[in-house]
């Protein structure tokens, strides 16, 4: 077995981001206390240090938020689309210009690795407020018709695996269609969202146009209930969809839901072993697989399972894992102690039910939240690692022997949000591609994301698209 290189460190600076002790709620414009001077800490998850204490929205903030959305909205609705892009390009530049900043921020309070927050969150967040800038004048060319008119306020619950990114698919589309917006962020990942807000204020944002409520799931589900919100966005589990969809059910508020998934990454014995190989390894282990398209399934051509499998786990023996802040770390720290529990506890099923686990061999920190990059053998359809999203560094691997074994077993599943397929075979791609039930569906690569390009599950995985075009629909009345 190769062994891992040795690097020396090469820390990113903490000293780009000020974290302040305590934040208050963006309502409005300012930032204030909740109204009941509730508040709550959030830790930096490779640590547990303790970066800050925010405030907790309870039900008179939300009410307050979304009134302030609401008067908000008939100024920012009537302005011309050219005046709304106007702020969102300076958004993004001031994103931009803030890039390393939020960059580190957001690794400290989520525990992803620096090199990940730097090149793909940030640079994606900065695109999406790009993209959507450039549709706010264009909106009668996109297809609803002359002058489509936005719903009012939206109400947005984001998860905390890309807290800004995630911010960024649901206020960049609202903004630049003339809704108004209150958001809540994640109780483990406050902290970008409220950077945000300040980014706002520097952008010169009219008062109540973003509204960011940080606190628990309660707060979500006031903002859900709310009877003047118009549009509920929600990005979290299957669980907590399912029960925004019966809350809302009968409203007339429009919902976009985008949930949990199971994504099969496709290997045929044609493939090119190498390359693929890094495919899985950015399917399952980016973001410490904490990622809703994840490509959790891995589906290989039997004939090629033992060759892939060997230069799979030697290239997994090579991640490192540790420090988030360190350019040369891999493999970050889990979000929080309940998302550790949680892996931990189904990759202890796997076990039980007679899955083979393989770990690769690294040294855990003894402080922060931990996993190793895992993978099971020797799994069957019918095991609990094959069908629930661990939403954790673990992979589950499957073989098959035809196509259509490969077709039917990817989509074997409650969820379709992804898929990846590796072939040298171009008609092959588009063969088993079109047979997949799966949002999105990659080709010789995985987890790229554009924010030109649609993104939404299939079966339980959601409803509704974000990106491109098909983004600017669940912000529209069409
Ligand atoms: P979660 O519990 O559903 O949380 C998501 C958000 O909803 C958080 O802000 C959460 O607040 C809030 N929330 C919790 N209960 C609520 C309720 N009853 N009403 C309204 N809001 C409520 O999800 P999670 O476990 O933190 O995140 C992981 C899950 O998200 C995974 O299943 C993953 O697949 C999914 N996900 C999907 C996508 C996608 O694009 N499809 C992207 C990322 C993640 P608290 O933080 O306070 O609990
Ligand atoms: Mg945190």
């Amino acid at each position: 077995m190769a062994s891992a290189f040795e690097y020396a460190p090469a820390p990113e600076s903490r000293s780009v981001v000020d974290i302040a002790p305590s934040y208050g709620l963006f309502i409005d414009g300012e930032f204030t206390d909740a109204a009941d001077g509730q508040v709550f800490k959030t830790v930096s998850p490779s640590s547990e240090e303790v970066l800050s204490e925010v405030a907790r929205a309870g039900t008179a903030d939300v009410d307050r938020a979304v009134q302030a959305a609401r008067r908000a909205f008939e100024k920012w609705s009537a302005l011309p689309g050219s005046e709304r892009a106007k702020y969102l390009f300076r958004i993004a530049r001031i994103i931009q210009e803030r890039s390393r900043e939020l960059a580190v921020l957001e690794t400290l309070d989520n525990g992803k690795p620096i090199k990940e927050t730097r090149d793909a969150d940030l640079p994606l967040v900065a695109a999406h407020f790009f993209y959507y800038a450039g549709w706010a004048d264009k909106l009668d060319h996109a297809g609803y018709g002359a002058n489509p008119r936005p719903l009012g306020v939206a109400g947005q619950i984001i998860p905390w695996n890309f807290p800004l990114l995630m911010l960024a698919w649901k206020i960049a589309p609202a903004l630049a269609t003339g809704n108004t917006v209150v958001l809540k962020p994640a109780e483990t990942t406050p902290l970008s969202a409220l950077f945000f807000a300040d980014i706002c204020r520097q952008a010169g944002l009219p008062k109540g146009v973003v509204n960011i409520l940080t606190g628990y799931g309660d707060a979500g589900s006031a903002l859900v209930e709310h009877p003047d919100v118009n549009k509920i966005a929600f990005t979290g589990s299957t669980a907590v969809g399912k029960a925004i969809a019966r809350q809302i059910a009968g409203t007339g508020k429009k919902a976009t839901l985008e949930l949990g998934g199971k994504g099969a990454n496709i290997v045929f014995d044609d493939a090119p072993v190498d390359q693929a190989v890094e495919g899985i390894v950015t399917g399952i282990f980016f973001n410490q697989g904490q990622v809703c398209c994840a490509g959790s399934r891995l589906l290989v051509q039997e004939s090629i399972e033992d060759e892939l499998l060997d230069s799979l786990k030697r290239r997994l023996s090579t991640l490192r894992l540790g420090d988030p802040l360190d350019k040369n770390t891999d493999i970050g720290a889990i979000n929080s102690q309940e998302q550790l529990s949680r892996i931990t506890a189904l990759v202890e099923t796997g076990e039980a039910e007679g899955a083979d686990r393989w770990s690769a061999p690294c040294e855990l920190p003894s402080a922060g939240y931990w996993f190793a990059p895992t993978l099971f053998t020797g799994v069957t359809q019918a095991h609990t690692v094959a069908r629930d999203e661990i939403f954790g560094p673990v992979l589950s691997v499957l073989s098959f022997r035809t196509p259509d074994e490969a077709v039917a077993k990817a989509n074997n599943s409650q969820y379709g949000l992804s898929a990846g397929i590796w072939t040298e075979k171009g008609s092959r791609i588009l063969a088993v591609a079109n047979k997949l039930r799966a949002g999105v569906v990659w080709a010789n690569t995985f987890n790229k994301f554009d924010p030109t390009s649609p993104f939404g599950g299939y079966k339980e995985s959601g409803f509704g698209r974000e990106g491109g075009r098909h983004g600017l629909e669940g912000y529209l009345d069409v």
